[in-house]
């Protein structure tokens, strides 16, 4: 044995590092990262923003003005509060960390692998309930797992990655009505989605929502929050590392995220390119496409893994799923803009002539 191997917590050795494909040279249509970057017209003056960072000192703690820019772009009401991390990622480890050792958090299956990885990081159960047919919740299966097993956290991706689409509304309703777990409705798609639940908050003391910027143009800056009850935001800030947020995050998102009108247009041609793309992969008579309320699609295939590997030759990466994942004959496509999307129809079409 070496030394960390003796060194290391044992059940850290078991766990499977998060893979993150390569993709010099790609397409990269596999994260749905967005395709637009900084609008051309406000570069200079983007430039000249973040010139201003003091890099030097610390970043104000608090985010407090970027926190305000966050406010006027989701419309979150004045009477709730907002926890940001280094990404969602991060809050979603820092709900763990909020758990006692031991406890369950559960999560339907289905969806964003994280909320299990971070469940063994902190020492913490996980348990998946399965998503019937139609990737939806199955509501009294889910109930009668729920009380049964008593969960402390319950994670609900709205709508669900990597599926694509958004559970039923009052299904998850009812399921914060019944449960005493802290419900996290993860809105990361929120901007292609037709509903939130964000002015539930108000009705539930043990819902909380999650927002990233990732989705709507601005992965490279990793920013996530966290919004809830002042009460339930002021007790989970105290587990949040004091500068979580650096100087040039908060500097970028403060100046990018104020062009509220870019960015709701940018989301406006990703749904309309989905529309777009749901029909013309449904002509293939190889492949079904799932309906989405995100900026991806999962779309079933005849030979999933040839396909994937073709696409790769074709200088296109979209994710594929392991082989022994109850998606292995699925792939999973961010939606991009139009010239993008098309070089993806043409390779699909010459793969299957
Ligand atoms: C992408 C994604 C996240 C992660 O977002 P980051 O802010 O980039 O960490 C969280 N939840 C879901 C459901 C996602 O798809």
């Amino acid at each position: 044995m070496t030394f960390i191997e003796k060194w290391l917590r044992s059940d850290i050795k078991n766990i499977n590092a998060y893979h993150v494909p390569e993709s010099k040279n790609l397409l990269k249509l596999d994260a749905m990262e967005s395709p637009f970057g900084v609008p051309s017209n406000l570069k200079e003056e983007f430039l000249e923003y973040i010139a201003k960072a003091e890099v030097n000192r610390y970043p104000d703690a608090a985010s407090a003005q970027l926190k305000e820019t966050l406010r006027v772009l989701m419309e979150i009401p004045g009477e709730f509060e907002m926890l940001l991390g280094n990404g969602s990622d991060e809050l979603i480890q820092l709900l763990a960390l909020a758990c006692n050792e031991g406890d369950l958090i559960m999560s339907f299956e289905p969806s964003f692998v994280m909320y299990e990885m971070v469940s063994k990081y902190a020492h913490l159960r996980y348990q998946g309930i399965k998503l019937d047919s139609n990737f939806d919740i199955n509501l009294s299966e889910s109930i009668e797992a729920i009380n049964s097993k008593k969960p402390k956290l319950i994670f609900i991706a709205y709508p669900n990655n990597p599926t694509g689409n958004a559970f039923d509304y009052d299904a998850i309703i009812e399921i914060i009505r019944t449960t005493d777990a802290l419900v996290v409705l993860d809105e990361a798609y929120y901007a292609y989605s037709d509903r939130s639940f964000l002015s539930e908050i108000s009705n539930f003391s043990n819902l909380v929502v999650l927002r990233t910027i990732s989705k709507i143009g601005f992965a490279g800056l990793r920013l996530g929050l966290l919004i809830g009850s002042k009460e339930t935001i002021a007790q989970l800030n105290k587990l949040r590392l004091p500068y979580n947020i650096n100087i040039l995050t908060q500097a970028s998102a403060n100046f990018l995220l104020q062009d509220k009108q870019g960015i709701v247009k940018n989301a406006e041609i990703l749904t309309n390119e989905r529309q777009r793309l749901f029909e013309e992969l449904s002509f293939f008579s190889q492949l079904k496409v799932f309906p989405s309320q995100t900026n991806f699609l999962l779309v079933h295939c005849d030979d999933a893994q040839s396909l994937h590997s073709s696409l790769i030759e074709n200088g296109i990466l979209v994710k594929g799923f392991s082989l022994d994942s109850e998606l292995s004959n699925f792939i999973r496509i961010s939606v991009s803009e139009p010239i993008e999307n098309n070089a993806l129809l043409a390779a699909i079409k010459e793969y299957y002539g």
